[in-house]
């Protein structure tokens, strides 16, 4: 693994000092990036827990590791600040890796995929394994009978057509209504969200017909209510489950580093589209977890993506979950 980084790396780099003025800024950051395990002959990781009646699996879409962790997380603090963090925490100071996981719940009557991974455009790069992912844990994509997405960042809903097809055909949707208002509103074209509005248009739109938009307070079904938590963008929610009293928080990006995002709440993250309404979104999100001691899944957390926070002086301890749903 070191040996494909460094040499993606170096490829990265000489293709850049080479020929600056011929990359685009995503080029060049899509040329930085290095994707992560590439093994195709192994099936993608998953993970598979009961919450009392629904049986939950979590599949690891993909991973990629980037450089230069101050340019994403704390980026209103001192570069040394951050590594000083990540080193506390036995991390990298100059590297940080982002997986993404999303998640199928089987209730019995109905199997419900959270978000769709990064799909066809992430294979280049070894990633949008979802759906072998899904044939690892046993279910076909026809299987999936809802989908529902927190928000329409491209590693969310890039899954959700497949050459131009629905990549689900036997589902029917549920999604934000702010976060598809947004979106889709002529008023995106020419600011920063032109290109996440084309992917909207491409992967969202054609499937409205048969999305239910839902906003704070609304059931997917029985025992899974969605809750507004924007801020990383502009209509993202988070889904709250529950089955025969167990508990879980589908947090989806309202964090996204397990320790920078999660100690630091505060600290600006260049995902977040609002960044103030994001970091409030975080403390009040992980407050309620932390105080009612919930276990919670969040997208970009290191794989299986499941765990709990403990609420200390700065923000909040991350614990990855072991066997507490085996009991
Ligand atoms: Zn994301």
């Amino acid at each position: 693994m070191i040996t494909l980084n460094r040499r993606l790396l170096l490829g990265g780099g000489a293709a850049a000092l080479a020929a600056p003025s011929l990359m685009t800024r995503a080029a060049f950051a899509q040329a930085a990036d290095k994707t992560m395990d590439i093994d195709h002959a192994m099936p993608p990781e998953t993970h598979r827990f009961k919450l009392g009646g629904f049986q939950v699996v979590v599949i690891k879409d993909g991973a990629r590791a980037s450089d230069k962790p101050q340019e994403t997380f704390g980026t209103n603090q001192p570069p040394e600040t951050v590594a000083e963090l990540l080193q506390a925490n036995f991390l990298p100071a100059d590297q940080f890796v982002n997986s993404f996981a999303p998640v199928l719940v089987d209730t019995g009557s109905e199997v419900i995929l959270f978000d769709t991974g990064l799909g066809e455009a992430g294979r280049v790069n070894g990633m949008g394994r979802l759906v072998e992912g899904l044939t690892a844990a046993g279910y076909k994509r026809e299987d999936v009978s809802i989908v529902v997405i927190t928000h329409m960042h491209g590693d969310h809903i890039g899954g959700l057509m497949e050459g131009g097809k629905p990549a689900f055909p036997n589902a029917r949707y549920v999604a934000g209504q702010a976060e598809y208002d947004f979106w889709v509103d002529p008023a995106r074209a020419g600011t920063p969200a032109e290109g996440g509005q084309k992917g909207v248009l491409a992967n969202v739109k054609p499937l409205a017909e048969k999305t239910t938009f839902i906003a704070d307070g609304g059931d997917v079904v029985s025992g899974i209510t969605a809750v507004a938590a924007f801020g990383h963008s502009p209509g993202h929610m988070i889904y709250r489950l529950e089955s025969e009293g167990r508990q879980l928080v589908l947090a989806a990006d309202t964090a996204n580093h397990f320790v920078l995002s999660l100690q630091r709440p505060d600290w600006e993250v260049k995902f977040d589209m609002d960044k103030a309404a994001a970091a409030a979104t975080r403390k009040r999100v992980f407050d309620m977890i932390a105080t009612d001691k919930l276990a919670f899944l969040g997208y970009h957390m290191p794989f299986p993506a499941v765990g709990y926070v403990e609420k200390v002086e700065t923000g909040y301890r991350y614990v990855p979950k072991s066997y507490q749903f085996d009991l």
